[in-house]
C-alpha cells in the first residue's frame, strides 16, 4: 500500500483569477477551437463540447439541435440506437455534429460493423469520429481494442476512455486514439466512488492526462463533473481540449425522455439516469447482472424546455470567463488560467448527495 501525498483539486476546489484584458465585451470572443487529430489526419473546427453518450442527452434530438446552433457542437450518441436509426440519420443528415459510439461488446462491434458496410458509409456519409466508451479503461483487453478499431478504421477519429492518469493516456494515444477521455467517478449520477471507492479528483486528472496527451501531439476530452458553467471554463483552464457534458445537458426538449409532472409539487420532470444504473441495465440488459453492481442512480431533473436556452448560458459564461482573463480565443484560456486554491483538501469528494 502506498499513499500519495501530493494535493489533488476538483472544480470546486479553485476559482480563477481574474487578468488584464484587453477585450471589451464577450462577443469579440472566439470559442471554437480548430484540430487537427493525430491519427486520423481529420480536422475539427467548432465548440468543442460534446454531449455524453447517455440515454436522454447524446441523442439525435440533441445533435439536430446542435446542427441548429451552427458552433459545430458535437454529440456523442447513445449506444442503443438501432442500426436502421443510425443509418438513415447519418445519410439524411451526415456526420458533422455526431461521434457513433460503442463499447466494447461483440454486440457493439457486429452493429458497428454492419454500418460501415452499408451504402451511406460507402457513400462518405458515414461514421468518421468514433466513441470507444468503457466505465475503466484499465483493462489490457480495452487497450487492444482500441489499436484493433485504429488498424481496422485508419481515417476514422477515435475517442476512447475513461481514464483518469498520464500513463494510461500514453498508452490509449500510442496504441491509436486520437482523443482520450478522461474521468473515472466525477459524473452527476456515478456511484463508482461510492461503491467501489475508486476515482481522481476532475481537475487534477485534466490538467496531468492533458500534459500527457499534448506531449504525443493527442488530445483529452474531459468528461463528467461540470455542474455549471464555471465548471466548463476551468476543464478547459485545466487543459482540456473537449468538455463532454451529461447532466447540464440533461432534462430539455430534445432528451427524448418523457415530460412527467409531480403530483405533490405540480412541478415538471424528467427522469434521467447513469448508463451502469438499475434503470439503464433493465432497459438495455434485462437487468443487473449477478456478477456487478450498478454504479450509477436515477435522478429526476426539472424539466427546463428547449435547450437553446441551456446552450447560450453555457456559451456565454465560456465566452465570459475568456474576458476575465483576456483570452481572445477559447485556445489561449488555458494559458492564461491561474487557478487559486479555495478549499482546504478533503472535504467532500462523493459530491452533494
Ligand atoms: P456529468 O456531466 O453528468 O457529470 O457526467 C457525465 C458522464 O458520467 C458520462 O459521460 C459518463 O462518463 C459518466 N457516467 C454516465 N453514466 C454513468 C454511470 O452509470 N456510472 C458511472 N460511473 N459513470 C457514468
Amino acid at each position: 500500500m502506498r499513499i500519495e501525498e501530493d494535493v489533488k483539486l476538483d472544480f470546486k476546489d479553485v476559482l480563477i483569477r481574474p487578468k488584464r484584458s484587453t477585450l471589451s465585451s464577450r462577443r469579440e470572443v472566439d470559442i471554437a477551437r480548430s484540430y487537427q487529430f493525430k491519427w486520423s489526419e481529420r480536422t475539427f473546427d467548432g465548440i468543442p463540447i460534446i454531449a455524453a453518450n447517455m440515454d436522454g442527452v447524446g441523442t439525435l434530438s440533441m445533435a439536430r439541435a446542435f446542427a441548429a446552433e451552427g458552433g459545430g457542437l458535437t454529440a456523442a450518441l447513445t449506444k442503443h440506437y438501432p442500426l436502421d436509426v443510425l443509418l438513415d440519420f447519418y445519410k439524411k443528415e451526415g456526420n458533422r455534429n455526431v461521434w457513433y459510439s460503442i463499447g466494447v461488446s461483440e454486440r457493439d462491434e457486429e452493429k458497428l460493423d454492419a454500418f460501415l458496410a452499408s451504402p451511406v458509409q460507402k457513400e462518405g456519409l458515414g461514421i468518421d469520429k468514433l466513441c470507444i466508451d468503457v466505465a475503466n479503461g484499465y483493462s489490457e483487453t480495452f487497450a487492444d481494442f482500441v489499436k484493433r478499431m485504429r488498424d481496422k478504421l485508419p481515417d476514422v477519429t477515435i475517442m476512447a476512455g475513461n481514464v483518469v492518469t498520464g500513463e494510461m493516456v500514453e498508452e490509449l494515444i500510442l496504441g491509436g486514439a486520437d482523443v482520450v477521455k478522461v474521468g473515472i467517478g466525477p459524473g452527476s449520477v456515478c456511484t463508482t466512488r461510492k461503491m467501489t471507492g475508486v476515482g481522481y479528483p476532475q481537475l487534477s486528472a485534466i490538467i496531468e492526462c492533458a500534459d500527457a496527451a499534448h506531449g504525443l501531439k493527442g488530445l483529452v476530452c474531459s468528461d463528467g463533473g461540470c455542474t455549471v458553467p464555471g465548471d466548463i471554463a476551468k476543464a478547459f483552464g485545466g487543459g482540456a481540449d473537449f468538455v463532454m457534458l451529461g447532466g447540464m445537458l440533461a432534462g430539455h426538449d430534445q432528451c427524448e425522455g418523457e415530460v412527467e409532472t409531480d403530483k405533490d409539487s405540480g412541478k415538471k420532470y424528467i427522469t434521467f439516469y447513469g448508463m451502469s444504473s438499475d434503470t439503464a441495465m433493465d432497459k438495455h440488459a434485462g437487468g443487473v447482472a449477478e456478477y456487478r453492481a450498478s454504479e450509477g442512480k436515477t435522478v429526476r431533473v426539472p424539466y427546463r424546455g428547449d435547450i437553446a436556452r441551456t446552450l447560450q448560458d453555457i456559451l456565454g459564461g465560456l465566452r465570459s470567463a475568456c474576458t476575465y482573463v483576456g483570452a481572445v480565443r477559447l485556445k489561449e484560456l488555458s494559458k492564461r488560467t491561474t487557478f487559486v486554491r479555495v478549499t482546504q483538501q478533503i472535504n467532500n469528494v462523493f459530491g452533494a448527495s
